[in-house]
């Protein structure tokens, strides 16, 4: 079926504009995050790649989505120094259990102490590792096949399709996975032209992710404009 014209897009207007992303996080997200959370992110602003932390109003939404869906198990593919990883530890129950996954053990170490402050560094099992290889470990144990209740991606881009291959067998049918950054500060949609030179190569990893999962009908899937942009997937079948 063809789609039917678009004749307004009122978001092509909203979307833009930086104020309102100041006043999303000004009324809705600032007075409620945690202040462990702010710690961390404050924690993190010194480092060369501070830009790299969760963006405060994608990461509400996450954490929502993990108490919506009562998530116990999970995976964080991408760690950085924590912002995420502790959201997600704060927003799971007491029993619940993450697997966290990056290369870079100094950058989780800045955010460590606020994770043992917050006492939930218990639910946390940080694996200092390219993820591809832990991700086919994991699943090489039949028991952890469709056991995970919800996936959180946020490591390399070019990688992307690669993880969801495998994060597909290993998240429960109805549970859900989140891609962030599928937006690439917005230059998805740019003449290639108009894009630096630093941000095309994996602006094509991301333009191809976004092409490939729109086009998986195993996922429902919603594409959210908060933060850099997250895809949320809920795996179907
Ligand atoms: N989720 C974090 C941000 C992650 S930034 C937050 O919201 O605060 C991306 C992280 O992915 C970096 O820390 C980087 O070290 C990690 N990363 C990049 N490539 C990786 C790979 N192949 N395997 C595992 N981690 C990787
Ligand atoms: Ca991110």
């Amino acid at each position: 079926m063809e789609n039917p014209p678009i004749k307004m897009v009122p978001n092509a207007v909203v979307l833009q504009s930086e104020e309102l992303v100041e006043y999303i996080l000004e009324t809705s997200v600032y007075p409620r995050e945690p202040q462990l959370l702010k710690e961390l992110r404050n924690a993190t602003s010194t480092h060369p790649l501070a830009f790299m932390g969760g963006s405060p109003d994608a990461s509400q939404l996450l954490a929502l989505l993990l108490k919506l869906t009562n998530a116990k198990k999970t995976i964080e593919v991408g760690v950085f120094t924590g912002y995420t990883l502790l959201l997600t530890a704060l927003s799971i129950p007491d029993d619940g259990k993450i697997t966290a996954i990056d290369v870079d053990r100094k950058a989780y170490e800045i955010g460590l102490p606020i994770i043992q402050k917050a006492g939930v560094e218990r639910k946390i099992n940080f694996i200092e590792s390219q993820a591809i290889p832990v991700l086919d470990k994991l699943f090489e144990d039949k028991a952890n096949e469709g056991s995970y209740d919800f996936a959180f991606v946020d490591a390399d881009k070019v990688n992307y399709l690669n993880y969801h291959g495998r994060i597909m067998k290993l998240v429960k049918v109805g549970g859900l996975i989140v891609y962030d950054n599928t937006l690439w500060g917005g230059t998805v949609y740019w003449p290639e032209e108009a894009v630096p030179q630093g941000k095309r190569p994996l602006r094509l990893s991301v333009m191809e992710f976004n092409k490939k999962i729109a086009a998986d009908d195993r996922v429902d899937i919603s594409l959210v404009p908060l933060g850099d942009g997250s895809t949320i997937c809920r795996r179907l079948r």
